[in-house]
């Protein structure tokens, strides 16, 4: 086979594009015309159907975090598919018993482990059990989720209303109900009106108050992720984590810590809560798990908590069942992602990455367009806006033509969903933990010859 048919796997791409445009619905895009046909990974390289090359510098969705074409992974896929393809979570398997025990131990121990296939499902999994175990320990009161505004925790109805984003929501209401949402800790345009010197941390103080203005107990959980990545890279005050957890202690209510991005060393540590210094009551993770080689989340949940379920009959069990969640093919190609990550010490070395290109970002902080350079391990969010005084946000039509400019050069990046309308001018880097120091710097030397490109504004 030629390499020409190799990359094409012996299929025309003009054919290849028409059932594209005949069958499939593409996610989060408007019909899609002309989307890149991948043919096949390599570390953090892509190549499509014409051989073209690109830098995937945002790990597909936040998640190849070991990087494409790891053959170990697809051994470890093959050798439990030949031993055993599938079994159900009513009963155990193998590698499922050693990855929760993996799982919790990452953890730091003391973690009870509930499979599913998504970071939907995961959350949709931590709410139902935060409520049912109010329900048994005699507080059946406790049913409502605090959220932020521009977080995204998922597209089912209970992680969708748990989303802080109108332009998600808008059209597919009534979601759950119960799901209340606070302004997101978000220094470069504080929802409170204050800078660095004003500070008092209201965007964490406000917790207290919507608690207390609630109904303290009437409240279940606070969810939040340890940084808001999708919806723009809102790194909060270093503090501000412990403080939430503080507040939900005062109250009896559970922290829930969405970890579908950040954990599993995209924040330069195991998880992103470690580096806050928080214990969080239930843990929901997926993406890098499996590096997404394979659908997997979980839901960590305290022991203690877990507890609450364990006695009775009747209805005291927790009542859910999921047919692939847990899949042992899933569970054993992320026993082998956290073996490599482990082996090559991955965790470290993202953590070294996310200081050079943060090191490297800031050469571009005087460029007019950008506003504000944020970033947490190796991941990254720039903010474009057209005037440094005001802080219109960049147009869309503006990060359009950045990407595209990377895009030429064989970079692809990320943006922000769309958040409040006019608000998706953050663009995101996060690469897979294996990329090289010398490319880094090339990410963001093109990402400066992709700013340079723009028409200048008058200001
Ligand atoms: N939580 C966070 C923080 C996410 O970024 C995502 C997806 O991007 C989800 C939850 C939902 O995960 P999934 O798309 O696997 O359902």
């Amino acid at each position: 086979m030629s390499a020409k048919e190799a990359a094409t796997q012996g299929h025309s791409k003009q054919r290849m594009l028409e059932k594209d445009r005949k069958y499939v619905w593409h996610h989060m895009s408007p019909h899609n015309e002309g989307p890149m046909i991948i043919v096949s990974g390599e570390g953090c390289w892509l190549t499509d159907m014409d051989g073209n090359r690109y830098y995937d510098a945002i790990s597909g969705l936040w998640c190849v975090n070991i990087g494409y074409g790891r053959k170990e992974m697809a051994k470890a896929a093959a050798e439990q598919m030949d031993n055993v393809a599938y079994v159900p979570m009513t009963q155990a398997h193998i590698p499922g018993i050693e990855l929760a025990e993996r799982i919790s131990e990452w953890l730091g121990g003391g973690y009870r482990i509930l499979f599913s296939n998504s970071g939907s499902e995961a959350n949709e999994a931590a709410f139902k059990i935060a409520r049912q175990y109010f329900n048994q320990i005699g507080q059946p009161e406790r049913h409502k989720f605090i959220s932020r505004h521009r977080a995204y925790h998922g597209s089912s109805m209970g992680a969708l209303a748990a989303t802080g984003q109108a332009q998600r929501k808008m059209r597919y209401e009534p979601l759950g109900t119960g799901f209340l949402h606070v302004p997101p800790p978000y220094c470069y345009r504080c929802p409170f009106g204050q800078n660095k010197d004003s500070c008092r941390m209201e965007c964490a103080e406000i917790y207290d108050q919507v608690m207390e203005w609630e109904g303290a107990q009437t409240v279940a959980g606070v969810i939040l992720e340890p940084v808001i990545t999708g919806g723009g890279m809102i790194v909060p005050p270093q503090d501000y984590m412990k403080r939430v957890k503080e507040i939900c202690d005062k109250h009896g209510a559970l922290l829930i810590v969405d970890e579908v991005i950040c954990g599993y060393g995209r924040s330069g540590r195991r998880f992103g809560h470690h580096n806050f210094g928080v214990q969080p009551d239930i843990v929901t993770m997926a993406k890098g798990l499996t590096s997404a080689y394979s659908p997997l989340s979980a839901t960590a949940v305290r022991e203690d908590l877990y507890d609450a379920f364990r006695l009775s009959g009747g209805l005291d069990h927790f009542r859910h069942i999921n047919t692939f969640g847990g899949n042992p093919v899933s569970c054993a190609v992320a026993n082998k992602n956290l073996e490599i990550i482990e082996r090559e010490r991955l965790v470290d070395h993202a953590s070294e990455l996310g200081r050079r290109l943060r090191d490297r970002l800031m050469s571009l902080a005087s460029h007019p367009y950008v506003g504000d350079i944020r970033t947490f391990g190796f991941a990254a969010g720039i903010e474009l806006v057209e005037d440094k005084e005001t802080k219109k946000p960049a147009s869309s039509d503006l990060i359009a033509k950045v990407m595209t400019a990377c895009k030429q050069r064989g970079l692809l990046i990320g943006k922000n969903g769309d958040t409040t309308p006019g608000y998706a001018n953050v663009l995101t880097l996060a690469p897979p933990f294996v990329a090289a120091f010398e490319e880094v710097d090339w990410m963001v030397s093109t990402l400066a010859i992709a700013l340079s490109m723009l028409p200048l504004y008058d200001g």
